[in-house]
């Protein structure tokens, strides 16, 4: 599908009804280039242009604080689960930046925290998460067994 602004390259940015922030009655399919274009003109939606990042050292840092701190913030096992770990990070990140001096306007925490929810270092963490908490249940079943028999 072309970008329906240029008309040029291929739209990989989606908008609909379901996007956050996103409050346009047609769904809109615009390259990376116009996207940010329509993000930076309408309000509400500059967080979304995604302009900086946490670095990998200091997410990975941040993850290990979470992991040790709130495991509950990887449990994506029901949506109020998901609900309840995604605000918890909110309030992890805003309060970890403001101890490390980081003083950011609410695009730029917004971008940050869009990065670090959904960065593929937090799904390859969930991921291992699940696999260790797997094994424990898998060895306590092994345990019974064995103490049945
Ligand atoms: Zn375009």
């Amino acid at each position: 599908m072309l970008c329906q602004r240029c008309k040029k390259r291929d739209a990989l940015i989606h908008l609909s009804g379901g996007s956050p922030g996103f409050t346009g009655h047609k769904s809109k399919h615009y390259c990376r280039e116009c996207a940010d274009t329509y993000f930076a003109r309408t309000p509400g939606m500059n967080s979304a242009r995604d302009l900086i990042r946490l670095s990998d050292f200091y997410r990975s840092k941040l993850y290990d604080e979470l992991e040790s701190e709130f495991r509950e913030a990887f449990d994506n096992s029901t949506s109020e689960a998901c609900v309840r770990g995604s605000e918890l990070m909110r309030r992890f990140l805003k309060k970890r930046l403001a101890e490390d001096n980081i003083k950011l306007n609410s695009d730029g925490f917004d971008m940050l925290l869009h990065d670090f929810f959904g960065s593929r270092h937090f799904y390859d963490r969930l991921d291992r998460i699940k696999a260790k908490r797997l094994a424990l249940s898998c060895s306590s079943r092994e345990r019974r067994r064995a103490g049945a028999g």
